[in-house]
């Protein structure tokens, strides 16, 4: 059946392609900036309850909902910052790139918005240090913003007493600096290791201070949300996640791209009616579903809606096992299956050489562990080393098994997750792809097929 998109509105990617879109004079008459007026006429208690009311979930990667995040800010704080984690890394996402790029002025007018919500007067966008282009149009974008008034402490926004400051902070290249703590650390100026939690950063955060840390999509959509109320947006999407959801689709699709599609929407029409289908009509084979750190699914297990609860726990989608038999337990009972995580869909057909996919995740997040945590630093070096020689066909009898018990040995007991996101792919490659990689034991296959010294990256 072909996805009737018919009505649903375009909240985040309404000025992807529109030229001048990017600049305060075409963001403006487009309607930027006039939904802070009507904000700021409201309490930032009311500003919060249409924001829960929405059913607004954190577009990062937990999909935590985003108004009830803002209330674990301790009453009666006085200082409170807002940081816009915009350090978009995770392999096959690009969504908040584009973002930046299209429509700075939506993400600045949903700062001011959470920023009077939350009472802070100090917001900092952590960009990505590799996102030059976007860099320059967003500082571009703040310049601008400061000059019209918008932002400045000594230009209360919008004629009214709310006075806010944005500071854009580049990275510096790190996938570990995505990961909130370890983002508050280089905000700081410090190596950018992740924080032991609690204290969660709503109470202890940068400089010390309350500090909320949202998504730069979950931030860009607090204008949609003033303008139309909560509830409009909690109709758009599923009971439990209200508006659209952004997905970054690549890989072996006819139009790979990025998209804002209803929340609903399954994974099976995402790849065959969104994007074309796969050239050459070839067969699907294995998608990830949301970044690289998310668990694999087959082609049989595609007809889930793309919604951060359905990818949880429909039981069509099978669950990861940490070894044959037994399933992954996330805790309380519940299984581990997949995840929504960033929206990266990852698009793999027949021709794909799984055990080749498994070692290119693994190299990733070996190289990006900051090796603050013994069984990640070691872990990921091993899981690392060992699809490497099972990528070149000269694995060694056990050595699935033993990816599995390195990756059980991780999973739920590092700092932070970058952990987990080395240890759930590992075990759903071998869940789904275990025959695949079994087959390249040597001594199963006899003579290895390439020597593992000239298995590039
Ligand atoms: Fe660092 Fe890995 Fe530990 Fe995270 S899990 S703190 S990346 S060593």
């Amino acid at each position: 059946m072909p996805v009737s998109r018919g009505d649903m509105p375009k909240i985040v990617t309404r000025s992807f392609g529109v030229d001048g879109s990017n600049t305060i004079e075409g963001a403006t008459a487009r309607g930027a900036y006039s939904r802070v007026d009507k904000a700021l006429a409201m309490t930032p208690a009311a500003v919060t309850d249409e924001v829960k009311k929405s059913n607004l979930r954190g577009r990062g990667g937990a999909g935590f909902p985003t108004g009830l995040k803002w209330t674990f800010i301790p009453k009666g704080s006085s200082t409170v910052y807002l940081v816009i984690n915009a350090d978009e890394s995770e392999p096959g996402t690009c969504k908040d790139r584009e973002i930046l790029f299209w429509d700075p002025h939506l993400l600045i007018e949903g700062i001011l918005l959470a920023s009077y919500a939350l009472g802070c007067h100090h917001a900092y966008i952590y960009i990505r240090g590799e996102m030059m282009r976007e860099h320059q149009v967003l500082a571009r974008a703040v310049a601008d913003a400061y000059a019209k008034g918008w932002l400045g402490r000594d230009r209360p926004c919008a004629g009214g007493t709310f006075k806010i400051d944005v500071t854009v902070h580049r990275g510096a290249g790190a996938y570990i600096c995505g990961e909130e703590t370890a983002l508050l650390n280089s905000l700081e100026g410090q190596r950018g290791w992740p924080r032991l939690k609690p204290p969660f950063p709503a109470v202890k955060g940068v400089w010390g201070k309350p500090t909320i840390v949202n998504n730069v999509e979950t931030i860009a959509n607090l204008p949609a949300i003033i303008e139309h109320g909560g509830e409009w947006f909690a109709g758009l999407g599923t009971p439990r996640s209200g508006g659209t959801r952004i997905l970054c689709v690549s890989g072996h699709v006819a139009k790979p791209g990025v998209y804002e599609l209803p929340m609903g929407i399954t994974l099976r029409e995402v790849i065959y009616d969104v994007c074309g289908g796969i050239p050459g009509g070839r067969a699907l084979k294995g998608v990830i579903p949301g970044g690289s750190s998310m668990p694999i699914l087959d082609p049989s297990e595609i007809d889930v809606p793309m919604e951060f609860d359905a990818l949880m726990t429909d039981a069509r989608i099978k669950p990861v096992q940490v070894r044959p038999g037994v399933n992954f337990d996330l805790g309380g009972g519940k299984q581990l299956r997949t995840m929504a995580g960033s929206g990266g869909v990852i698009v793999m057909d027949e021709t794909t050489d799984m055990a080749r996919v498994c070692w290119r995740v693994m190299k990733f997040y070996a190289h990006e562990s900051c090796g603050q945590c013994t069984p990640c630093r070691e872990g990921t070096g091993w899981l690392e080393r060992i699809t490497r020689r099972l990528a070149a066909g000269e694995g060694r009898p056990g050595d699935v098994e033993l990816c599995e018990s390195i990756a059980a040995g991780i999973a739920g007991n590092t700092i932070c997750p970058l952990g987990d996101a080395a240890a759930w792919p590992m075990l759903a490659f071998a869940t789904k792809f275990r025959g695949e990689l079994q087959s390249k034991i040597k001594e199963a296959n006899g003579v290895a097929k390439v020597p593992a010294a000239t298995v590039a990256g």
